[in-house]
Formats: C-alpha cells, structure tokens, sequence
C-alpha cells in the first residue's frame, strides 16, 4: 500500500485502482468494473440504476440489500421490495418463483417489477451457494419475463471455490455484479461493481454523486489487488467453519454442516450465548435466534479446536 503508485482517481484514473478494475472485470467476465468503498454503495449505485421510483425488484428473503443496507433500496433507489422464500433451499428461490412473482404487464395501475436481486453466497441463510446451473436457470427466468439482474455477490469468490464454477459463470448474465474484497478477502475496505462499460460509466457518476469517489484510490486499491491472491486458498476457511460445525455437533450443538465459510448454530438464547462466549474469548453474531460464525483468513486451524476447548465446559448451558 505504501509503495502504491497513485493518480487522482476523481479527475482522471488511478493507476492501481484502474489496474484493478480490470482485473476483476476479468475474472468476472464482465467489460469493465468500478472500485467502491462498500459493498453497500455498490448495491446502491446498482439499484439506483435499475429502478425507478415505485419499480418492484425481488430478492431472496433475508437478502442483504433487504434487511441490512437501512432501506436504501427503497429510500435511495425507489424500490419496492418483494422478498422471495426459498423454496429452492437455504437462501435459494426457484426459477417458477420468480416467474411467478414476476408477473405480467397489468393494466396501467399495476405495479412493475423490472428487476431480480440475486445473492451468492446467501449470507444470512449461513454462507449457502447457487451453483452455475441453478443460477443460470434464475437468471434465464427474470430474463424471460424482461427483468434485469443485479448480483450481490459480496461472497461470490467462495460460492466459485465451493461449487468448482468459474466466477464468470456465476456472474454470468447479470447487468450489474458487486463483489467485496473487505470480507473474506480480507482488505481494509474495498468492493467492486462490474458490467458493461456504459453500467460501469455511469456507476462512476452516481458513486460521485454519493461521495463514493476517491483520489489516491491506488492506496486501498494495492490492498485489493493481494486480497484476490487469496482466493485460491478460501477452501481452507470452508474447511475450518467445517471443522467447528464437528466439534460443535459433538458438543450437542444442533449445527448443520456449512457449504462455504459461515456456520449459522440455533440456541435457545442466542444474546446470551453471544456474551457468554465473548466472555470466553470467542466472538459471533446473531442471526434472528442461532449464532452466526465465520471463519476467515486470520483464525488458525488450531484456533478451532481451542475454540472447542473452550466452548466444552459452558456447552449445555448453552445449549439448553
Ligand atoms: C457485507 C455485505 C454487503 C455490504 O458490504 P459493506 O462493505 O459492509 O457495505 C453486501 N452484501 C452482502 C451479502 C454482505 O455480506
């Protein structure tokens, strides 16, 4: 970061940002993309392109651009949002959903729902993926009943490790994609939206307009660009969210066993749980009444089993 080569990326182009820009176009299959601080803003940017006010867009139940961006979808972009249950499995709307809640043209005074928000991986039904194909279907329905696709796909780089997919094939079809390089990832801040170059021109104006543009981007942008190096090696944090939904499940934890890195536990009392743990040393969130961890980059495998450990002597006041 500190030995980043810089430009003013407001008045021209950055020329580490600009390099990664084109990295992740590529990696995405996609024209060009657009660095954002948040993945936030990207959904925004992207929704405030797709929508007009009043224009009905669907997404998963739980979705992140339903439950955690404030309402900026409908406050900021005009949405009107339309959760879709998952019928498909955790996180998964099926292709006759979308059909359905679709809908027709209507008479004059109908609602229109012109967009299908999709996210990969579902973060809150526990890091759960759309493999290519049922993606795919998903995206051939909206496209059918003449929606645009928006991919929030803060989490798609492991959705791709997990399944064995090429991201341009979980990307594939979607006017607009928002990745984030501050999770998993690991960067300080960072997301990218990608499309074709006219999305990606006029993102660049509306993320001006929200105060997202920068000028010596090439900063936070050198961390983006190792943050992708490690990818190759997410598979290792699949493995220990695995390895803690073992040694949970062994502990009487009803825990299911994750398909990427986040580990979604029901318990009775889930704040409780949350401070009894952080008490131990051991922090997680809630989601709705489970506890919800990740595994990422920084936790050692034997973190895990320290974890365990720990957890062994409060285990069934927690879990009764
Ligand atoms: C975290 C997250 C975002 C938003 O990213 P921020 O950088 O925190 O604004 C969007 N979508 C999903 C699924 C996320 O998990």
């Amino acid at each position: 970061m500190a030995a980043a080569e810089v430009g003013d990326d407001v008045l021209e182009r950055d020329p580490t940002m600009e390099r990664l820009e084109c990295k992740v176009a590529e990696m995405l299959g996609k024209d060009a993309a657009l660095w954002t601080p948040t993945g936030c803003m990207s959904n925004l940017i992207s929704l405030m392109m797709h929508l007009k006010r009043g224009d009905r867009f669907l997404a998963p139940a739980s979705a992140h651009v339903l439950g955690s961006e404030l309402g900026t979808a409908a406050w900021l972009a005009g949405g009107m949002p339309e959760p879709l249950a998952w019928d498909g499995g955790p996180g998964r709307p099926t292709p006759e959903q979308v059909v359905k809640a679709a809908g027709g043209q209507g008479p004059y005074y109908s609602l229109r729902t012109t967009l299908l928000c999709l996210e990969n991986t579902h973060n809150f039904a526990g890091g759960s993926c759309l493999g290519a194909a049922s993606y795919k279907a998903l995206v051939e329905a909206a496209r059918g009943k003449g929606l645009k696709v928006h991919l929030d796909g803060a989490r798609v780089w492991h959705a791709a490790v997990a399944t064995g997919d090429s991201l341009a094939s979980l990307c594939w079809g979607a006017d607009t994609v928002s990745v984030c390089l501050s999770k998993g990832l690991g960067a300080p801040m960072g997301s990218l939206l990608a499309g074709s170059r006219a999305v990606v021109e006029e993102a660049r104006r509306i993320r001006k307009m929200l105060g997202g543009g920068v000028r010596q981007g090439g900063v936070v942008a050198a961390a983006g660009l190792v943050a992708l190096d490690y990818i190759p090696h997410l598979a290792q944090d699949h493995a220990k969210a695995s390895a803690l939904a073992d040694g949970l499940i062994s502990l009487g934890f009803k825990a299911t066993k994750p398909e990427t890195n986040i580990l979604i536990v029901p318990v009775p009392k889930a704040s409780e749980a949350v401070a009894k743990l952080e008490s131990i040393g051991i922090r997680c969130l809630t989601v709705g009444s489970a506890l919800r961890f990740i595994a990422h980059r920084d936790l050692a495998t034997t973190d895990i089993t320290d974890a365990i450990e720990r957890i062994k002597p409060i285990a069934d006041s927690i879990v009764s």
